[in-house]
């Protein structure tokens, strides 16, 4: 029996993590679950998944919700240092960590220190603190495994090889809802924005799907992850969303990864590594695809991606600068404050302005997150 925790169980990779859990409960049982504030939801999970304690982070929700949970027998902690607790429990053998936005970095790395497994979903922490995440992980002797579809596929393609013979890595993107829009994205609005044709997620990562800042972020991920400069990481466009990654190596062979677009598939594998559970989820039916398509990236309407390039080669602090001023320019145009088009310009300001530390430690790491906040935040228009 493996026992986990869960931070973020509320977001939609931590529902998905709670379904696997669901149809494996001879496996896989939940001893701490963690959000930001949906106590209505975690109340659910609590009832059905009894974990031994819950972190609310929000210490108010935490206050009102105590006497609810405590008639359930179950622990409730708050804060950072609530995070932290569940990151580190006695008992638990993996941390799955779903939590949006970078207050789920600290406990990323209490658990590696704990010696515990991390399954990572969320881009922030690979994006930020990648490099600093698997020194850590390499020096506690412990896995980091990627739960974002398309690095779970590299990953799985990559199990075995040597590195040497990689010659590229390849990640896919169903090209967003605006592929094939004709004419300019000016006009977009938010709920157009948010209508995504192939995956159901949170808003955030929608909006990002749609500017392709999401394919920028996944190359920054995967350069650190696997320890591969992103000119040797290539994104085509892939509309049917089957092949989630490509790996070419030397020889000209490539292997891909093919699956059904659904979440439960890399969440389960990287609950299960190194084994694979038979038979619960939906399975592909190869003869009934008509066509796979590919196509090269539209750079110049979808300049985000060029930034997640950039802010992979220059590196340092740069990658967790353009993660920030991305939240605050799609927070800024969900909330009708920017067009579209003002995405990337407001992260292609803040970059331009930012003074990188090319060797940072953690708390460099935090310093350009906030000050990138507060930059791309001025650069609004008012
Ligand atoms: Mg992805």
């Amino acid at each position: 029996m493996k026992q986990l925790s869960i931070l973020g169980s509320t977001g939609s990779v931590g529902e998905n993590t709670l379904r696997v859990v669901r149809i494996h409960p001879e496996r896989f049982s939940v001893k701490a679950l963690a959000v930001k504030k949906n106590i209505e939801k975690l109340y659910e999970q609590a009832v059905e998944f009894r974990p031994q304690v819950v972190c609310i982070y929000d210490p108010q929700k935490a206050h009102e919700a105590t006497p609810k949970f405590k008639r359930l027998g179950i622990r409730v902690l708050t804060g950072d240092e609530g995070l932290a607790e569940v990151a580190t429990l006695a008992g638990v053998q993996e941390v799955i960590c779903a939590m949006v936005g970078a207050v789920g970095l600290k406990p990323i790395f209490a658990a590696v220190h704990a010696k515990k497994t991390v399954a990572i979903a969320n881009k922030e922490p690979l994006v930020m603190a990648g490099k600093l995440l698997l020194e850590a992980a390499e020096k506690a002797k412990v896995a980091v495994l990627p739960i974002d579809s398309e690095h779970s596929a590299l990953w799985q393609c990559l199990e075995k090889q040597d590195p040497s013979f990689v010659k590229k890595l390849i990640i896919t993107s169903s090209g967003g809802p605006f592929r094939n829009k004709k004419g300019s994205l000016s006009k977009i609005t938010p709920a157009q924005a948010l209508n995504h044709p192939k995956w159901k997620m949170g808003p955030k990562i929608t909006i990002d799907s749609a500017t392709m800042m999401n394919k920028g972020l996944e190359v920054i991920e995967a350069a650190n992850l696997f320890r591969v400069p992103a000119s040797k990481i290539d994104v085509l466009v892939h509309p049917e969303a089957i092949v989630h990654a490509l790996v070419e190596f030397v020889d000209g062979s490539h292997f891909a990864h093919l699956g059904v677009t659904d979440m439960r598939l890399p969440i389960q594998y990287a609950l299960s590594y190194p084994d694979r559970l038979p038979d619960h989820l939906p399975h592909l039916d190869l003869a009934h695809l008509t066509a796979l398509h590919f196509e090269k990236p539209d750079r110049k309407r979808f300049p985000c991606l060029d930034l997640g390039y950039t802010a992979s080669k220059i590196g340092g602090t740069m990658p967790s600068v353009l993660n920030a001023a991305n939240e605050i320019a799609v927070e800024a145009f969900l909330g009708g404050r920017i067009g579209f088009l003002g995405i990337p310009k407001i992260i292609e300001k803040t970059l331009r302005a930012h003074r990188i530390i090319y060797k940072p430690v953690l708390a460099d790491i935090f310093a350009a997150d906030a000050w990138a906040r507060e930059t791309a935040e001025e650069a609004l228009p008012s």
